[in-house]
């Protein structure tokens, strides 16, 4: 068997490092033919000794790299529209991911997405890309590779609701007032999960969960009334489904990215893999479940209503989010101002439309500059 040519988008984060590790077991049935970085020209180098791909681009950063390497945002389209590229791996972090997962569904790649917030800014865009381009999405967030998993295949007819796991975060019982004065190494101290800073802030603000039920929604194509969120401290459970008979089934393992990146890869298949950590039931012990608290982490309730009214909505609690989630982290405005300035945002800016790329784009920058107006 030929292998496989795979583009890595966001080489040097932390689900691009991951995906690296797991390629690197599976040589025989992978060949990675790109590599795509931000600013970490140092890591890319090594990633480029070690893989040989035959197409590098750092998008930004002014580190020396060979001129052979490509420039610009324009470079994440080309590494995946290329012809030697089957599968588009896409750990960008945030909305600059969008434009790559298009254009890769429009070249009819299987996008391995890690990037949900190309589902979260323009869902519909993306379905119709894939249907026009003959691509597909496969999930690699761990929640969306677990459902996909319990669904195995079954339509969505059959399903009467999804219910998402969430850790609770690092300040899962913590008083709803000191959560909003949590610090920056507060939030950054996730209880189960190692991964990039913008999405470990998500998780403690929960507004990663809001991301997750709408892509869950425009992955799984079920209505938000049937998507459920739940706390399960011990990130045993990655995600449920639940059937019309009320058969309940969930996707259980070690929390770690290693499964749902393989899996994003090798779907429908299973491929054996001796590196995936190794589950057993007695060592996980005991496994338990509360409700999420509203009060303490309203981005969740913000994100899922956005997802509701549609439109430009989600776009716009995208984009207020990764700018008051960098305002938070260069120290600027306190943990609690997050919530406060996606709310502000969806309300100023509810009823924009979001029917094409140029409007979500619009929607995009309207709700990043209300942010940093919010707090000029
Ligand atoms: P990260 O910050 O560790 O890595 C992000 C990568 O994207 C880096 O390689 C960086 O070079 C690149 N990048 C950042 N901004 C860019 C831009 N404007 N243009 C081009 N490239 C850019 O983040 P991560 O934790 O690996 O997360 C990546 C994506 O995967 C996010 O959408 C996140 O929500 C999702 N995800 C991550 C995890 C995880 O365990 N880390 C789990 C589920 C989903
Ligand atoms: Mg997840």
């Amino acid at each position: 068997m030929t292998p496989q040519g795979v583009a890595i988008l966001g080489s040097t984060g932390s689900i691009g490092t991951t995906a690296l590790r797991v390629l690197d077991r599976h040589r025989d049935r992978f060949a990675v033919r790109a590599l795509t970085a931000h600013a970490n020209a140092a890591l890319l180098h090594r990633q480029v000794e070690a893989w040989t791909p035959t197409f590098v681009a750092l998008v930004e950063g002014d580190g020396e790299a060979p001129a052979a390497w490509l420039r610009g945002a324009g470079a994440l389209v080309e590494a995946a529209t290329r012809p030697d590229v089957a599968v588009v791996l896409n750990a960008i972090v945030g909305a600059a991911g969008l434009d790559a997962t298009l254009a890769a569904l429009g070249a009819g790649k299987r996008v391995a997405l890690a990037n949900k917030e190309s589902l979260v800014v323009g869902g519909a865009l993306v379905a119709a890309a894939a249907r026009r381009g003959g691509g597909a999405v496969v999930p690699v967030d761990s929640e969306h590779s677990a459902i996909l998993q319990c669904l195995s295949g079954r339509d969505a007819s059959e399903v009467r609701k999804l219910v998402i796991t969430t850790s609770g975060g690092p300040f899962r019982e913590w008083p709803a007032e000191r959560v909003r004065a949590a610090t920056v190494q507060d939030a950054l101290n996730h209880p189960t999960w190692s991964m990039g800073r913008k999405i470990t802030v998500d998780s403690a603000t929960l507004a990663n969960k809001a991301l997750e039920v709408i892509e869950a929604h425009f992955l799984f194509g079920l209505g938000y009334d049937q998507i459920e969120v739940v706390v399960h401290p011990q990130s045993i459970i990655h995600s449920m489904v639940e059937f019309r008979d009320g058969s309940v089934l969930a996707q259980l393992g070690v929390p770690s990215m290693e499964l749902p990146i393989l899996y994003a890869l090798s779907h429908p298949e299973r491929i054996a893999d001796a590196g995936i950590p190794v589950f057993d039931a007695v060592s996980a012990g005991r496994l338990t479940f509360e409700a999420v608290r509203h009060e303490a982490f309203p981005c969740l309730g913000l994100g899922i209503a956005a997802g509701k009214a549609g439109g430009a909505a989600p776009a716009v609690f995208n984009g207020a989010n990764e700018q008051a989630v960098a305002l938070f982290l260069e120290g600027r405005v306190t943990f609690g101002a997050i919530a406060e300035a996606v709310e502000d945002a969806l309300a100023r800016l509810a009823g924009l439309s979001g029917g094409d790329l140029p409007s979500l784009w619009h929607a995009d920058a309207q709700a990043r500059r209300t942010v940093r107006e919010k707090f000029a």
